[in-house]
């Protein structure tokens, strides 16, 4: 078929791999620590690359090993494809439910090469292991996987090359004389292009995963404070701008509160700045527990906090700030205890500018900290 040489193929796949493997190193090397896996995925095509270099040497080395360890480090491979996309998705390696398998049905290979030598039974076991395991990565990338481009491609590239194994295990059954793993037949040569094709478009979908997750991650450090995981200034405006216009053009009301922690500087000075920042970080998630969907906190600054409630009168955001007020003068366990002074106001209907509704916050909250802290204040 086309005269083409299945060797050749087999260590040009191989290659390719390689190199899919050197970007993937280089993407682990130069990744947030915090996306995982990466070593995984790059080590993957590096065995697999391996695995190719002994099945091209068919013929000129002993069976054991371009047959079983060749078949041996190819499911590795594969498996550690998998084990790469546990750990990218933060889930618990299962190292061993795939590596038994794969030690398992190496004897039966041993076998089917010395013993009763079949190339049949040897593309039968193997491309139904590798159907298998390629079948779990497959769905493991659906289930966890963001609904974007890349998670679709890969399960794709997957789903269609496992189709192409299981071919290959039914084509096994065909009355076709016994080939070898190098004849050209249109089967064989179907299956060695395919596995190249594979080999290629696997390497090109985790790629492009890896660089969605860096681009996410990316766009949740530029619109979010790092310490506390509140939105930024520039975030939290650009929402409360969005939500300012909507009330217009639909006549709604919306109310915007801003926290100051009272007297923080000599919180600071008493119990140490490393304490004042997991006081911080104790405020955002008691406010954050408070808030509905909608709703969006925001660190304005050192130890200001701005919420904007979207559909909001001003009665209700008064029962809103009341219940943060209080709850950020609970006591805390291991925290020395702290205040908060809050401004309230809502939108007017000759609001047009962010600031103006900003001015008029900042103003009530300079009124809440003038009558005593610990209060709440309406402008
Ligand atoms: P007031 O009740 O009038 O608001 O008094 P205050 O001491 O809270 O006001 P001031 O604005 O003078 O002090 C704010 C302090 O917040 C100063 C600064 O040391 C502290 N601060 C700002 N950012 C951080 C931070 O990221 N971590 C810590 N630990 N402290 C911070
Ligand atoms: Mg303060
Ligand atoms: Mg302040």
């Amino acid at each position: 078929m086309m005269g083409l040489d299945l060797r050749s193929i087999i260590v040009l796949s191989g290659i390719i791999g390689l190199l899919l493997a050197m970007v993937l190193m280089f993407l682990r090397l130069s990744y947030p620590k915090s996306i995982k896996g990466l070593g995984w995925w790059a080590a993957a095509p590096a065995v697999c690359f391996l695995s190719a270099l002994l099945f091209a040497a068919r013929g000129q080395i002993p069976d054991l090993v371009s047959v079983v360890a060749a078949n041996g480090l190819l499911l590795t491979g594969i498996a550690m494809f998998h084990f790469g996309a546990r750990h990218f998705f933060g889930l618990a390696p299962a190292y061993w439910s795939r590596m038994g398998l794969i030690l398992a049905v190496l004897p039966v290979l041993a076998w089917y090469t010395l013993a009763e030598p079949s190339f049949t039974a040897r593309v039968l076991i193997v491309s139904l292991l590798w159907a298998y395991i390629q079948m779990k990565l497959a769905v493991l990338i659906w289930r966890h996987g963001p609904e974007v481009f890349s998670t679709g491609f890969t399960v794709v590239v997957l789903l269609i090359h496992t189709g192409t194994l299981v071919l290959r295990f039914l084509t096994a059954w065909l009355p076709l004389p016994d080939e070898h793993l190098l004849d050209p037949t249109r089967v064989q040569t179907l299956y060695v292009v395919m596995n190249a094709l594979f080999t290629v478009s696997l390497g090109v979908g985790l790629i492009l995963m890896a660089g969605d997750r860096l681009r996410v991650l990316l766009e949740h450090s530029a619109s979010h404070d790092f310490l506390t995981n509140a939105l930024s200034r520039r975030t939290l405006i650009t929402a409360c701008e969005q939500e300012l216009a909507r009330c217009r053009r639909h006549g709604r009301s919306m109310a915007l509160l801003m926290l100051d922690i009272d007297l923080f500087k000599l919180i600071n000075d008493i119990h140490g700045h490393q304490m004042g920042d997991r006081i911080l970080v104790d405020v955002v998630s008691r406010i954050t527990l408070l808030l509905r969907r909608p709703d969006q906190l925001g660190r304005f600054g050192g130890e200001e906090f701005v919420v904007v409630l979207p559909e909001t009168t001003l009665e209700q955001a008064l029962i809103v700030a009341e219940r943060i007020r209080a709850a950020v003068a609970q006591p805390a366990a291991e925290l020395p205890p702290i205040t908060a002074s809050i401004g309230v106001t809502t939108n007017q209907p000759d609001d047009a500018e962010v600031d103006v509704l900003l001015a008029r916050a900042d103003q009530a909250l300079y009124k809440a900290k003038a009558e005593g802290r610990n209060c709440i204040a309406v402008v």
